[in-house]
């Protein structure tokens, strides 16, 4: 039996952000952070371990940052909690009595139980674990064929690396085009076409009926045009559950998606002051359209271990988590795309009046400087306010933070007539020109639209 300040239960990035935040903001207390494996692997680098890393152990978390700081890493599972008790129990019979207790138990992912052929051998889902996946690694290296069943970025990510080890790899998703949650159309065809320039068979607007076997195997991807595939394995990257059993076994509240109920410090609803939750295994609420959501990022769950270790012991009004942007990017070669907020076609499907507008310049300037790459920004804003709800960058190396400049400007409400006068510094290599400048380009668009 042991008694800590702050017991952190789960050793990914919310676990391990919220147990720096605590020790950050409360240096006296103790805190310890439980977890299953002794390596974590850095889940936004797993798609990388099949082709440009080649193995999972160059994809892995370091614990420095954690016992620089003073946190006690503990490699065991809690297996129950006791809410009234103020305790958990673990797998090896220690019981830890808690002030106070994060929950940062993550996701894995969904295995559709209405597809057969599931449980085939040869068919592998991605969850955060390096002994599965060094285990899958090891069964792929004697596969030709791979077929990856859905495009989002994971699916996109994972297919584009195995397609760089030469594996013949076939992409499909049920959706008119890939990363459609992400992307607006045009977005996701400049996507699409990239990979299949890669080599990638590109299979959109059908879903997976059926996987067969022989001898056990797999062999075969029936789809529901009834078109077969032959297949040597087959990735299931069709979404990841939060991870809540042992909070729903405690009696703490799921909402209806299966994540736990928390407030906007991330404590546990409907009022506990000791027992908070973060990332993958938190309630997400979309920011812009206020509704319930299921997007599971690790960008999100830090954020939300910020917000959940800053007000553990006091609550400051200045510090709450306020929903859900969805800020991230990925890249196809030499090709990024990001995306932050909601798209056009979500702000019409959940009826905003929006007014959306583009521009297409290139990041560096001039344009004949090597590595210069086409940059497109796409803004969605409210008609009404100009409220900037979105945005969409296709581009080079600098994507990724320009769409997290966006992420910035949506959540601090920015309108999009404050782009026009944004000031902004610029570099030749480095930059579009400043006069030039696509998000601010894009901005004028939409402002000219608006006076209309
Ligand atoms: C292939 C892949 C690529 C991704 N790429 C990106 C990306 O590029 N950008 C991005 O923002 N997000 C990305 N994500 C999403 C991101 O990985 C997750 O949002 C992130 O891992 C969430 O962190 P977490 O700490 O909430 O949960 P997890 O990473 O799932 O960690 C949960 C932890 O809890 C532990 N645990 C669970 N139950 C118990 C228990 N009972 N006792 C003890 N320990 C327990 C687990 O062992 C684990 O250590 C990717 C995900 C995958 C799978």
């Amino acid at each position: 039996m042991r008694k800590v300040d702050v017991v952190v239960v789960g050793g990914g990035a919310s676990g391990l952000q919220s147990a720096i935040t605590v020790k950050s903001t409360y240096p006296e207390k103790e805190v310890v952070l439980i977890r299953k494996e002794k390596q974590v692997l850095i889940p936004c680098g797993i798609p990388y371990i099949f082709g440009t890393l080649s193995d999972s152990s160059k994809n892995i978390l370091p614990d420095k940052p954690l016992t620089s700081v003073g946190v006690e890493i503990i490699i065991d599972e809690i297996t129950d909690i006791n809410v009234e008790g103020h305790s958990c129990n673990t797998a090896s019979g220690e019981i830890y009595y808690y002030e106070k207790l994060i929950l940062a138990l993550g996701s894995k992912p969904t295995l559709p139980k209405w597809l057969k052929g599931a449980e085939l051998e040869n068919v592998f889902t991605i969850p955060k674990n390096k002994i599965y996946l060094d285990d899958m690694l090891s069964k792929l290296s004697s596969a030709k064929r791979i077929t990856v069943i859905g495009a989002g970025f994971i699916g996109v990510e994972v297919s584009d690396e195995l397609n760089k080890k030469d594996y013949e790899v076939t992409l499909v998703e049920i959706e008119k085009t890939i990363l459609s949650r992400a992307f607006d159309e045009e977005f996701c065809k400049i996507a699409e076409d990239h990979l299949k320039e890669r080599g990638l068979n590109v299979i959109t607007a059908k879903g997976v009926a059926e996987i067969k076997g022989e001898k056990g195997k797999v062999s075969k991807v029936v789809l529901t045009s009834g078109e077969e595939i032959e297949a040597d394995a087959v990735i299931l990257s069709m979404g990841y559950a939060p991870n809540t059993e042992i909070a729903a076994k405690a009696g703490i509240e799921l909402n209806q998606f299966g994540f736990i109920k928390t407030c906007e410090y991330m404590r546990v609803l409907p009022c506990s002051t000791d027992i908070i939750a973060v990332g993958d295994c938190a309630e997400k609420r979309d920011f812009v359209t206020r509704k319930l959501d299921r997007t599971m990022l690790a960008s999100t769950a830090c954020a939300e271990a910020r917000t959940a270790g800053m007000n553990l012991y006091t609550l400051s009004p200045c510090k709450p988590f306020t929903g859900t942007i969805a800020i991230y990017a990925t890249a196809i070669g030499d090709h990024a795309f990001g995306t932050a907020g909601i798209t056009e076609t979500k702000a019409i499907q959940e009826n905003f009046d929006i007014i959306s507008g583009s521009f297409t310049g290139i990041d560096t300037h001039p344009g004949n400087l090597a590595n210069t790459h086409v940059q497109t920004v796409k803004l969605i804003v409210a008609a009404d306010c100009g409220m900037i709800l979105g945005g969409e960058v296709y581009g080079g190396s600098s994507t990724g933070e320009l769409t997290n400049a966006i992420g910035f400007l949506i959540q601090n409400r920015v309108t999009v007539k404050a782009l026009l006068t944004m000031q902004i510094g610029t570099q030749p290599l480095l930059t579009g020109s400043p006069a030039g400048y696509p998000l601010i380009k894009a901005a004028e668009v939409i402002v000219k639209k608006m006076r209309k």
